[in-house]
């Protein structure tokens, strides 16, 4: 069992400023009404253009970004290294929909899987669907909607984006993640992703699907994708729990169809493990990473590692979580020798505003998590008072 509450080591690279930073930061996100008011404040300012740049910069950027740019992400690329815990430079450029942006995004996601082959540091690179096409796009392809001259033009670029992004990742050797997104556009993503994979993964796995457990049929997913991959080709899954758990309520209610999500945690949490434990059972041809800030499903890994007889540090198995989060299953993993990783999103701050309020909201919803960061936190400034 890897010991967790280890907060020395958990924190070990945080200066006295950078705890009292993150304690001030959790203790407003784990109150919803100061939270939306903050959220609130800023959105309108930005509108406004009120110069709040600098103050987002200095706060909540910098607990839960790298930098503006992946050269500006170097400090925490390095300081996270000295741990042994690699960086999956995230550009986080949300909620844009013109070719152009897209086309940005692109060139910062083929620059990431350049730079990370040349940096022992960078373990695997990522990247969103959305951020390469359309929503309206990707929801009809879903559902296999007539598109119109234009769109499909706009299909094949994004076929194309996806494409030479994983190609590059080919000819580099580095492996990429394909993030998964809301229920209704992932039929799309998922059949993008395994065309990828049948393409790129004949040798080893370099192309990542992910599967959302919080979804009532990800687990038969899981199951019949493996079926199709048998004897063909490797596959590649990072499992997570799954982010768009209110939205997909919401969406199942406002349209009166069956609710795709658990609705009930602890399901959520059966099924996150039972699939840690089907990708380990078929360990010969599968690689997983295990996108989680749950302790018991990161301790329940460890536990799989043992009864498998697998190296802690075996190259297919990969624990990881999100910069400025669960640093206590992070370090604590690393120091005990298991391949770890964490996001490390980037872009410029106006550009990465919506994953910053989304961090504020999760956490404000996840009254557990948002409670063992604080209570961490707190811990190891007291620890630190009494040394
Ligand atoms: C490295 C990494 C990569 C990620 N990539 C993606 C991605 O590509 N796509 C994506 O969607 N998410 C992604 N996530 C986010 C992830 O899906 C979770 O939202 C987040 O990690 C919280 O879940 P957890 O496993 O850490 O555990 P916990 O904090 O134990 O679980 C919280 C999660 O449980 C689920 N949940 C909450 N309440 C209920 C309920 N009442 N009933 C049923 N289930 C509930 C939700 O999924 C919620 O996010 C990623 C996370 C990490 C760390």
């Amino acid at each position: 069992m890897t010991d967790f509450n280890n907060l020395k080591t958990a924190f070990s690279d945080k200066s006295d400023t950078d705890l009292n930073r993150a304690y001030l930061l959790f203790k407003s996100m784990s109150n919803r009404f100061v939270s939306k008011i903050l959220i609130g404040l800023v959105q309108f300012s930005l509108k406004l253009h009120l110069p709040i740049k600098s103050i987002i910069k200095a706060t909540v950027y910098k607990h839960f970004c790298g930098g503006e740019t992946i050269e500006k992400s170097q400090t925490t690329i390095d300081k996270l290294w000295q741990s042994h815990i690699g960086t999956i430079l995230d550009f986080s450029a949300e909620g844009k929909e013109s070719a152009n942006d897209f086309n940005i995004a692109l060139e910062q996601i083929l620059a990431s899987i350049k730079k990370a082959a040349v940096s022992d540091s960078i373990p695997f690179s990522v990247f969103k669907p959305t951020g390469l096409c359309k929503f309206s796009i990707l929801e009809k392809i879903n559902n296999n909607s007539p598109l119109s001259a234009d769109e499909e033009i706009e299909k094949k670029e994004y076929e194309a984006r996806v494409n030479v992004i994983c190609k590059l990742a080919f000819d580099k050797n580095i492996a990429v993640f394909i993030d998964a997104e809301e229920s209704w556009i992932q039929d799309a993503i998922d059949s993008i992703a395994e065309e990828m994979m049948e393409k790129y993964n004949k040798q080893k796995v370099l192309i990542y699907n992910t599967v959302q457990l919080y979804r009532k049929d990800r687990l038969d997913y899981l199951n019949s994708f493996l079926r199709r991959a048998e004897n063909n080709y490797f596959v590649g899954v990072k499992l997570v729990r799954g982010a768009y758990h209110e939205q997909e309520i919401a969406r199942a209610r406002a349209n009166n169809y069956a609710c795709p999500v658990h609705t009930i945690k602890a399901n959520t949490d059966t099924n996150y493990n039972t699939a840690l434990e089907l990708c380990i059972k078929n360990i010969e041809c599968v690689a997983v990473c295990a996108g989680t800030h749950n302790e018991e499903s990161a301790q329940l890994l460890t536990k799989l590692l043992e009864e498998h007889n697998l190296n802690k540090n075996d190259e297919r198995i990969y624990f990881s979580q999100l910069l400025g989060m669960s640093d206590h299953i992070s370090y604590n993993l690393s120091k005990s020798n298991y391949n770890v990783s964490k996001y490390v999103p980037y872009g410029p701050v106006r550009d990465v505003l919506p994953y910053l309020i989304r961090r504020a909201e999760e956490n404000t919803s996840i009254a557990g998590q948002m409670g063992r960061e604080l209570s961490n936190i707190l811990a190891e400034k007291q620890r630190r008072k009494s040394a």
